[in-house]
C-alpha cells in the first residue's frame, strides 16, 4: 500500500505543518493514499512573498534559458512517470492507462510550449516618420494556480510551463481530494527553477481563498467548478487581479443523419464515460436524429454493458469509482429523480469485485432515454457516468435544443459529411467543436485554444493563445523630432 506524507513546498524547501489531512483511496475507502499537510493562510503569505522575490530576478531571465528549463521539466516529467502514475490514481481513482495517458500529454504539452514560446512572447514595433511602437510582453507577477482533482497533472503543467516561460513565478493550490500527486510531480522539477518560483500550498477553500486575495498575487488561474468561479472572482475583485477560468461544461453531442454507427457510436460512448464521466470536455448529452434513436439505443447500451466496473488499480477494470461522498451523493439523488420521471434509464456493467461495491465510491453507468429537452439530467453538468439520449426531428430543433444552455465548453458533431459537420459545428455556441472525435487530436494539443464560452470559462489554455493570460503589454511609444 503507497503510504505517504506530502509536505507544503515554499522556497523549494518542505514545511511541515500542524495538522495532516487524510487523502482516501476513493477505491477502496479503508486504505489511506496519503497523508497531505493542512496550510493556513500564515504559510500562504510565506509563499506569496517568496514567488514576490524570485520574481523579482526570474523575471530578467532570457526567454532561452527558460524554455530549456521547461524542456529539461518536462524530460524529468516524462521520466518520473511510472512512479507518478499509481499515486495520482491511487488518490484520484482514475485507471492507471488514464493517468499514464495524462502526464504524457503533460509532457507533451510542456514541450509544445516550449516550441511556441519565443516566437509567441515576442514584442513588436512599428515606425514611420512620426515616431515608433513598440509593443512588448512582459510578465505580471506572481500567479495564484488553482487545479481539482480530476486530471491533476496536465491541468498543473498547463498552467505551469506558460506562466514560467512568460517570467512570472506561480504558487499552486491542488485540490484536497488530490494533492500528493501535483505535490510529487511539482517537487521533481522545482530545483531546476530558482527558489520561489514554482511553490505549492495544500489545504481548503479558505487557502485557496487566501491565495487569490493576496494583494502580491497579480494574476489567478483557476481550473475548477463554476461554483467555486463565482467566490474565486469575488475575492479577486478587491484588488482587480485578472482571473483565467476553465470551468465546467454540458457538452453535447450531436449525431447527424449520415453518421456511421458502426465507427461513432463506440467513440461516442467513451467520450461520455471515460473517466467515469469525469472529465470537463466529456459527452454530457447525445442529440439523435429521431428514426435513428432505438437503433443509437441499442448500440449504446451493449457496449456501456461491457464495462467492468472495479478498483482503478486493477487492470481488468475499465470503469473507476466516483471521486468523493460529495460527487457520489449528487449522481445517486440525480438518478433517483430519473427514475421518478417519466424518462427510462438503465444501469450497466459488470461489478468486478461485488464484495467491495461498499469499499469504494462505485456506481454503474447509466443510459437515459425518453427525455424533454429540459429535464434535470439534460441540463445540469453531471460530471459523472450518465448518458442521456434525446431524440430530435430537425437541425433547428437540435441547434436550439444544443445551445439553449449557460455552458458553452465543448460538442462533437457526427457525420460523415465533413462540410455539413462544418455548417453544425459553426451554429454551435462552445469554446471547442470536435468533428468525428472527442478531445483533441495530436495536430490540435498543438494548436487548439482550450477553454469555453459564456459559464464555462474566460481566457484560453494551450496553444500560442494561452501566453495572452501571462503576459501584460507595455507599450512604448518615441516621438521623433518634426
Ligand atoms: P472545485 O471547483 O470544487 O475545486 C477546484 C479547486 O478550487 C480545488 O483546488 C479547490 O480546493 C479549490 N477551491 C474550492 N473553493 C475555493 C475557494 N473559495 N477559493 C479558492 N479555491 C477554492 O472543482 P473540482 O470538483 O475539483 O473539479 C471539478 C470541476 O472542474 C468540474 O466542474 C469540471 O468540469 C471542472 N474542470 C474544468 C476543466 C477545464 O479545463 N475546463 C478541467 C477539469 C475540470
Amino acid at each position: 500500500m503507497i503510504s505517504l506524507k506530502i509536505n507544503l513546498f515554499i522556497n523549494n524547501e518542505q514545511v511541515e505543518t500542524e495538522q495532516y489531512t487524510e487523502v482516501r483511496d476513493p477505491g477502496r475507502l479503508d486504505e489511506v493514499a496519503g497523508l497531505a499537510a493542512k496550510g493556513t493562510p500564515q504559510h500562504v503569505d510565506a509563499a506569496v512573498k517568496a514567488a514576490h522575490q524570485a520574481f523579482l530576478c526570474w523575471r530578467k531571465t532570457a526567454v532561452d534559458e527558460r524554455i530549456d528549463l521547461i524542456r529539461k521539466a518536462a524530460n524529468r516529467l516524462e521520466a518520473g512517470i511510472p512512479g507518478l502514475t499509481p499515486i495520482v490514481s491511487k488518490e484520484n481513482g482514475m485507471l492507471l492507462r488514464f493517468t499514464k495517458g495524462e502526464i504524457h500529454a503533460a509532457v507533451t504539452v510542456m514541450r509544445h510550449l516550449a516550441d511556441l514560446a519565443a516566437a509567441s512572447l515576442q514584442s513588436k514595433r512599428y515606425e514611420d516618420e512620426t515616431g515608433w511602437v513598440s509593443v512588448e510582453k512582459v510578465p505580471i507577477g506572481v500567479v495564484a494556480g488553482i487545479v481539482p482533482w480530476n486530471a491533476p497533472i496536465v491541468l498543473t503543467m498547463q498552467k505551469l510551463a506558460p506562466a514560467l516561460l512568460s517570467g512570472n513565478s506561480i504558487v499552486f493550490k491542488p485540490s484536497p481530494f488530490a494533492p500528493i500527486g501535483v505535490s510529487t510531480a511539482i517537487q521533481m522539477i522545482a530545483d531546476l527553477f530558482p527558489p520561489g518560483v514554482v511553490q505549492v500550498v495544500l489545504g481548503d477553500a479558505d487557502v485557496g481563498s487566501a491565495l487569490n486575495k493576496h494583494p502580491l498575487v497579480r494574476k489567478i488561474s483557476f481550473t475548477g467548478g463554476g461554483a467555486t468561479a463565482k467566490y474565486v472572482m469575488k475575492d479577486a475583485a478587491d484588488s482587480l487581479k485578472s482571473v483565467h477560468f476553465e470551468l465546467g461544461g454540458n457538452d453535447p453531442a450531436i449525431i447527424l443523419d449520415d453518421a456511421d454507427l458502426d465507427k461513432m457510436v463506440p467513440q461516442i460512448v467513451w467520450g461520455a464515460f471515460r473517466r467515469s464521466g469525469q472529465f470537463c470536455f466529456a459527452t454530457k448529452r447525445v442529440y439523435v436524429p429521431e428514426r435513428m434513436y432505438e437503433d443509437v439505443y441499442e448500440r449504446v447500451v451493449s457496449i456501456v454493458d461491457q464495462f467492468k466496473i472495479g478498483h482503478q488499480l486493477n487492470e481488468e477494470t475499465t470503469f473507476g469509482p466516483l471521486i468523493n461522498r460529495s460527487q457520489y451523493e449528487y449522481i445517486k439523488q440525480l438518478t433517483e429523480r430519473v427514475k421518478q420521471s417519466s424518462a427510462k434509464m438503465v444501469e450497466l456493467g459488470t461489478k468486478l469485485q461485488p464484495e467491495q461495491w461498499e469499499n469504494g465510491y462505485y456506481l454503474s453507468p447509466v443510459v437515459v432515454r425518453d427525455l424533454q429537452p429540459n429535464d434535470e439530467i439534460v441540463t445540469v453538468e453531471q460530471f459523472g457516468p450518465i448518458m442521456p439520449l434525446i431524440s430530435y426531428r430537425s437541425e433547428d430543433e437540435m441547434l436550439k435544443m444544443a445551445n439553449d444552455t449557460e455552458y458553452g465548453l465543448g460538442s462533437s458533431i457526427w457525420s460523415t459529411d465533413v462540410d455539413r459537420a462544418l455548417c453544425i459545428a459553426r451554429r454551435i455556441e462552445a469554446g471547442m467543436t470536435f468533428i468525428n472525435g472527442i478531445g483533441q487530436s495530436a495536430l490540435g494539443q498543438r494548436y487548439l485554444p482550450f477553454g469555453g464560452v459564456k459559464q464555462s470559462g474566460i481566457g484560453r489554455e494551450n496553444s500560442e493563445l494561452v501566453f495572452d493570460e501571462y503576459v501584460e503589454y507595455h507599450a512604448i511609444n518615441y516621438h521623433k523630432p518634426q
